[in-house]
């Protein structure tokens, strides 16, 4: 599984490219749902096994559409823009179960239940763009294990790949919008 650092790079990016106005609700509803699936940790670290319930299926198409429509509907009882909301969410929510699919995985099963509840198959990548954070299954050793140079490499990569679409996509946007009046300019 790719880092938190790579799935709010991700999360961003999908801001960037998909918030014309870059508010900053939806900069933050981006970054939540592209890191949301990883909370699926906190159960296992209560029970004293964290991994014990991840990539299970809050990593699925299932997930993806509850999280999104309950963003929606949160976004509706605060009268913000419904449809800018679902479709940040679905895109941030989907950026995250790509990534983890796109990653080295050494814990069976390998990869996510992407396609559940329509299928219960695991699916994963064979080719790799980013490594495993490795990290211990023990509570008390947990959030120390985390630090390691093995995850510290991994970030790297991360940081180097997702911020590099990032950067190309800030660029992009930053060239129509500068190209928009001598467009509007030549009608
Ligand atoms: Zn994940």
């Amino acid at each position: 599984m790719p880092s938190p650092i790579a799935h709010s790079l991700a999360g961003t990016a999908t801001w960037a490219a998909m918030d014309r106005r870059r508010r900053i609700a939806l900069f933050v509803l981006a970054v939540l749902v592209a890191d949301l699936p990883d909370l699926d940790f906190l159960p296992g670290l209560l029970v004293g096994d964290a991994n014990r319930f991840h990539h299970a299926f809050s990593h699925s198409l299932g997930a993806l559409v509850v999280v999104s429509l309950a963003a929606a509907g949160v976004a509706r009882l605060l009268g913000a823009n419904v449809r800018a909301a679902l479709s940040i969410s679905v895109v941030a929510y989907a950026s995250h179960l790509l990534l983890d699919m796109l990653a080295v995985d050494t814990r069976a099963p390998y990869g996510i239940p992407a396609l559940w509840p329509l299928s219960n198959a695991y699916f994963l990548s064979p080719v790799s763009f980013f490594l495993d954070v490795r990290r211990s299954a023990d509570p008390s050793r947990f959030w120390i294990s985390l630090f390691s140079n093995h995850n510290l490499h991994a970030v790297l990569r991360e940081v180097v790949i997702l911020g590099g679409i990032l950067l190309g996509i800030l660029l992009a946007r930053r060239s129509c919008k500068s190209t928009e009046p001598a467009i509007r300019g030549s009608d």
